[in-house]
């Protein structure tokens, strides 16, 4: 499943490709689970559309869309604003290729554009998203973990009962990290993923304002290189770059102090730690 660095990743490798593109025309599967805004508003917010962006929210790929045509100009001749938002889910990938290709099964749209190519997305397990907002209202739950202040994250943070590491994981509360992450900047600030919110001082918490936004910054350029890979073919394999410290790590060396990395399970997700390094 992508998890936030992927998903900036793609959404900046899609920007490259297909930003002042128009939707010439738009084709929509049978099946109906990849629809999260009916059949008809998908295709009248894009079709005759001008891709104005592409930009990420939380683990959401959102195009801006610019609408000039005449019959939907707004008063003031302005072109009229909607979103197109694409959630991945755990199998989704937005392809941009030469209509001569071939459609690969689970293909569930296909946007034909002014430059002749197409964009497709494909999800064999169904689980991802394809919705429209009007008037670039979208608004995903949560915060953005990159541009958070320090007092807004310990804000979000100090009152929690729960273990820290189930409050990283709310999505209503940061947008985007997953378990990776999670495990990954608990183990740069020193401390322990069952410790409860609350618990934790404003120093600590600071110190883990940092290492998310570190954790996920570096997965972002790291996922840079292999952007064109990700977006045309198939693997989620090479992305998760990154050098994980604790994460999938049982029983090994802690890079730092060499105690076996633990592991234990946490609101039913894996949860990997130094005894030793965090406390
Ligand atoms: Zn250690």
């Amino acid at each position: 499943m992508p998890e936030l660095p992927e998903v900036e990743t793609i959404a900046r490798g899609l920007a490259k490709r297909v930003t002042g593109e128009v939707v010439e025309s738009l084709w929509l599967g049978r099946k109906k689970e990849p629809l999260k805004s009916p059949a008809s508003e998908i295709a009248a917010a894009l079709e005759h559309s001008r891709i104005a962006a592409v930009h990420r929210m939380g683990k959401h790929i959102v195009f801006d869309l610019e609408t000039n045509g005449v019959s939907r100009s707004s008063a003031n001749g302005a072109g009229a604003q909607a979103q197109w938002i694409v959630h991945l889910g755990m199998t989704g990938r937005l392809q941009v290729c030469e209509p001569a290709a071939e459609i690969e099964k689970h293909t569930h749209a296909i946007l034909r554009l002014s430059s002749g190519r197409e964009l497709r997305f494909v999800d064999p397990r169904r689980f991802g998203r394809l919705s429209v907002a009007q008037a670039a209202r979208f608004d995903a739950d949560g915060v953005e973990p990159l541009d958070v202040d320090i007092e807004s994250f310990i804000a979000l943070f100090h009152v929690r009962k729960t273990p820290i590491k189930s409050a990283l994981l709310n999505q209503k509360l940061l947008r985007g990290v997953g378990n990776i992450y999670a495990d990954e900047s608990l183990f740069r600030a020193g401390i322990r993923p069952r410790r409860r919110a609350t618990t934790i001082t404003r120093e600590q918490l600071g110190r883990l304002h940092v290492a998310v936004k570190e954790v996920l910054r570096e997965a972002i350029a790291l996922g840079g290189s292999s952007i064109s890979d990700y977006v045309d073919a198939d693997g989620e394999e090479g992305f998760f770059q990154l050098q994980h410290r604790v994460y999938g790590r049982e029983g090994e060396a802690c890079l730092v102090c060499k105690t076996a990395i633990k592991r234990i399970v946490i609101s039913g997700r894996s949860s990997h730690y130094c005894p030793s390094c965090q406390k």
